[in-house]
């Protein structure tokens, strides 16, 4: 899947009106009967050109059809999903221009865009079942019928979860990417220029960025987290320059010293130091630093640990607000953080395996057994009046607040 942006400026209000009827029918229907994306559409504002418009969509690949399905009807497509969240976006001024994709992640596509002054930022799109498995049938079941689940669900769970910990974070004063807005499943944050540590081959003192490393870890503990997916890729480093004047033999004399600063990205598998596996999460974060620095650097540390009893010790002391805590007050239900943590475990296991595929070569018209697994239209109808109001988020009854500013 990939962000094709070309379309964007030749959609008409009309266009949007129903590709925005198509992702609220989306919320009962995995396929959205089209007398339903009518009357949505319709209640939205003008009678005419729906039919136009879904022609438009189609053919740009926004909305999708189903080959051999049971009725006439559209699904919202990455790709329409993507146009909706970068439509949110730049409606709030926060994104102007799309980019290149700089990484393309397991679960994610990122993108450099930029706003109207032409300040650079970073667009995470989450693309969880990205990854399809056309191998084995019982997994595509899985993702279809897991309740309010879909691939559209779970990779808005992961943008908000990712979006709550990076404003966390930043709060404490943790060294993240500034977190800018989140919509469905992308969200906008600062660009870091940095280079992900992966691709970092020397460092002047390895003791001390390993030692900036575990305390980060032993900080995150202190606050109730572990990051999860502590890893080289994870870990952006950035040069900070200074410049000092000292007096030397009465001339002045310059001296730049270059400090090297950890960035920490990545968040939608981190997890509370009270989950159930939290000790082994805690030491496989640790021993990956210990790993990398030690093939890359040659660097290994004189002292055994952290230990994860020592670290469990800390949480919360010395005032250490808990972030774990906040973030499911901000209305992360255990549940929601339960099915996302399911998902991405299941999603790695078939990446290790070898076993996935790529979403597009499952694309449209390949769901030949798709079924209908809404309630009534008459709840729809009720239900749109009601949504109305909300337009650009209202997709999943997900509570209003979480993730956003
Ligand atoms: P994934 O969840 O798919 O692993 P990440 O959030 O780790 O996605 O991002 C993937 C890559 O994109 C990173 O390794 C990094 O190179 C780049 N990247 C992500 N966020 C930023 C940022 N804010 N600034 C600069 N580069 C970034
Ligand atoms: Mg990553």
């Amino acid at each position: 899947m990939f962000l094709d942006t070309r379309v964007l400026r030749h959609l008409t209000a009309e266009d949007w009106r129903v590709l925005t009827a198509v992702e609220m029918g989306s919320k009962n229907h995995e396929l959205v009967p089209t007398p339903l994306i009518e009357r949505i559409a319709r209640l939205k504002g003008g009678a005419s050109g729906v039919h136009k418009s879904i022609a438009t969509l189609a053919k740009s690949g926004l909305i999708g059809r189903m080959k051999e399905a049971k009725y006439d009807g559209y699904r919202l497509t990455y790709g329409g999903l993507d146009y909706l969240a970068l439509h949110t976006h730049s409606s709030k001024d926060v994104v102007y221009s799309v980019g290149s994709r700089v990484g393309v992640g397991k679960e994610s596509d990122i993108m450099i865009v930029a706003d109207k002054t032409g300040k650079q930022k970073i667009l995470k799109i989450h693309r969880l079942g990205r990854i399809s498995f056309r191998t084995v049938k019982s997994n595509r079941d899985y993702l279809r019928n897991r309740q309010g689940g879909s691939w559209m669900y779970l990779s808005r769970l992961a943008a908000m979860k990712e979006y709550a910990f990076m404003q966390a974070l930043q709060e404490e004063g943790f060294p993240v990417p500034e977190p800018i807005s989140q919509s469905r499943h992308t969200i906008v944050m600062s660009l870091v220029e940095s280079l992900p540590l992966r691709q970092v081959s020397s460092v002047p003192d390895p003791a001390s960025l390993y030692a900036e490393l575990i305390d980060l870890i032993l900080r995150l503990a202190k606050h109730g987290l572990i990051h999860g997916d502590f890893n080289e890729f994870n870990i952006l480093i950035k040069e900070e320059r200074t410049t000092k004047y000292t007096i030397e033999d009465g001339e002045e004399k310059e001296t730049e010293t270059v400090t090297l600063v950890p960035v920490i990205i990545d968040f939608p598998q981190m997890v509370s130091m009270d989950h159930v596996n939290a000790e082994m999460y805690f030491d496989r974060d640790v021993e990956c630093i210990k790993r990398f620095f030690k093939k890359r650097f040659h660097f290994v540390p004189t002292q055994p640990g952290p230990f994860f009893k020592d670290a469990k010790k800390t949480v919360g002391k010395d005032g250490a607000k808990r972030l774990d805590a906040t973030v499911e007050a901000s209305g992360f239900t255990k549940k929601m953080l339960k099915e996302l943590e399911k998902a991405i475990q299941e999603q790695q296991a078939k990446i290790d395996a070898g076993e996935a595929v790529e979403e597009e070569e499952l694309d449209e018209d390949e769901d030949e057994d798709e079924e209908d697994d809404s309630g009534s239209d008459t709840d729809d109808e009720e239900d749109e009046e009601d949504q109305q109001e909300e337009e650009e988020h209202a997709v999943f009854e997900i509570p209003a607040n979480v993730g956003r500013p």
